[in-house]
């Protein structure tokens, strides 16, 4: 039978409280219970990452977070290194483009809970913040553990309770009905969430509203290893798009500038091109040449797009080949003229010449022109081709245990993109990664999480209040 019982009668002998700076995790572990005893609140939010986290933050009415592994926001604490690229600086106006097709659907939550919210947000909480050059804004203190911290303790005075060690793995109704599409105000039922502890053991809980903020399938070690999408597909009908990894690394064959390790190109042109057909897709961004392969925000940026089988192709110069052909002759002329009193046109005797006129020319470090012009074996043609056109074979692109983000997650026609409320469900929300919006590096995915969950909070919040549902065109 069930035994209905109010969160004060949770076992709070593990409980820890955190300190003013929040320096350790507020967590809760309740009383062993077997399924025929539910603990009831007003809101659970499923996962304590970033996006449960930023929701509980901003929703007065309390409730318990739910949060499978030991610890908190752990993927927050690693992000950007460790400093936490939190969002973007500029025009919000800017984002949507960031998130491929997606942004057409999100973009009236970007707009209503933008990148200055949630900056003001951090500030009201005592987090400075920092913008750099590229664009891309971080907490003063490069620490994302005092992000993690300041949506923590707001998510604590909010009367947010976070249980560790409880993973969701059932979601039912109160009435062990089915989810009616044409749900009104009457007919709004308690959602049921079983959770299980490392031990096996199963806890119940049952509130009114229901936030699920699980993430993707990235990094699964953090915590977040779609499991959840089989069961938010088994309790509540959504179904997601094919899941891929996304902000990965990508290995190619016969990767030629191992030994210029620490060189980049701050505007480079990255398209991907299948084995055969048409561009893919073609991104601006900086480039590094690491020791064992291209890496930087273009290539993160276009991996998803990169299957094993698939070419990448790198413009260093951004230039066409004939422009850069034509400049190389044209060097080459005037070079030789005054330096050999000839004219050698399109091949050069000595790779190091056809080098220091390819630094010159187009304004690049020398050793990595030296490389071109020994790998054109001196070809001002073949040069104009490596320079705008370096082609190479994707052997493999990382798994998610090394994608920063999924690509792919819940369909957003599931859903209504102004609170990220189920059509299906009423009161019942998904919020961040586990949504099918992925963006490019650079602060996006968090923004995101953000933008998600501040639209799930007040959407929560007026239903609570009893007032019209709040969207994002209001
Ligand atoms: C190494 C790394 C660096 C990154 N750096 C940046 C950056 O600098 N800037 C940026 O914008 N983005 C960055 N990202 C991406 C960003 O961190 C994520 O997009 C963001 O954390 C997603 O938030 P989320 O709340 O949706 O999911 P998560 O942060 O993954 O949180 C999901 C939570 O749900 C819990 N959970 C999962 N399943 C269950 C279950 N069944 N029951 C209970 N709990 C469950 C997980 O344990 C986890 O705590 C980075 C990602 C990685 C991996």
């Amino acid at each position: 039978m069930k035994q209905s019982t109010r969160l004060k009668n949770i076992d709070r002998t593990n409980h820890h409280d955190i300190s003013a700076r929040g320096k350790s995790v507020r967590s809760f572990t309740p009383a062993a219970a077997s399924t025929s005893s539910v603990i009831s609140t007003d809101v659970i939010i499923v996962g304590a990452g970033a996006s449960g986290l930023m929701c509980a933050a901003n929703l007065k009415t309390g409730g318990l977070i739910l949060e499978s592994s030991s610890r908190v926001g752990t993927k927050l604490l690693m992000s950007g290194h460790g400093h936490c690229n939190i969002t973007h600086a500029g025009s919000i106006k800017n984002f949507p483009s960031c998130y491929g097709d997606a942004g057409k659907t999100i973009r009236k939550i970007l707009y209503k809970y933008s990148n200055t919210d949630l900056v003001s947000f951090l500030d009201s909480r005592g987090i400075k913040t920092v913008t750099q050059a590229d664009g891309r804004v971080f907490p003063e203190s490069m620490k994302a553990q005092d992000v993690r911290d300041a949506f923590l303790s707001a998510s604590s005075q909010n009367g947010f309770k976070v249980i560790t060690n409880r993973k969701v793995v059932e979601i039912g109704f109160s009435d062990e009905g089915q989810i009616n599409k044409e749900s009104s105000e009457s007919d709004i039922r308690q959602y049921i969430v079983t959770a299980e502890a490392p031990d096996g053991q199963r806890f119940c809980y049952e509130a009114k509203h229901l936030v699920i903020a699980t993430g993707g399938k990235s990094y699964p070690r953090s915590g977040s290893d779609g499991f959840m999408f089989d069961v938010v597909n088994e309790g509540l009908g959504l179904e997601h798009t094919e899941l891929k990894p996304s902000l990965a690394p990508l290995e190619i064959k016969g990767y030629p500038y191992g030994e210029l390790s620490g060189i980049s190109f701050d505007k480079a042109e990255v398209s991907i091109y299948p084995n055969a057909g048409r561009r893919l897709v073609l991104l601006n961004g900086s480039l590094l040449l690491a020791h064992d392969n291209f890496t930087g925000p273009a290539i993160l940026n276009s991996s998803k797009y990169a299957e094993p089988g698939c070419w990448l192709q790198i413009n260093y110069v951004g230039m066409s080949r004939d422009e850069v052909l034509a400049r190389l002759i044209s060097a080459t002329g005037t070079e030789f003229k005054s330096s050999h009193g000839r004219c050698s046109g399109a091949r050069i005797a000595q790779s190091g010449e056809l080098g220091a006129i390819i630094a010159k020319e187009f304004a690049l470090p020398r050793r990595f022109a030296n490389e071109v012009a020994k790998r054109s074996a001196c070809s001002a043609k073949k040069a104009a081709v490596l320079l705008t056109e370096d082609r190479f074979e994707i052997e493999s692109r990382g798994d998610f245990s090394k994608a920063i983000v999924t690509a792919g997650g819940l369909r957003l026609d599931q859903f209504d993109c102004k609170s990220m409320q189920l059509k299906s469900a009423q009161n019942a929300y998904c919020i961040g990664e586990m949504l099918d919006v992925d963006g490019i590096t650079g602060g996006y995915n968090l923004q995101f999480a953000w933008s998600s969950a501040r639209a799930a909070a007040a959407s929560i919040e007026a239903n609570i209040n009893n007032s019209s549902p709040i969207c994002a065109e209001d």
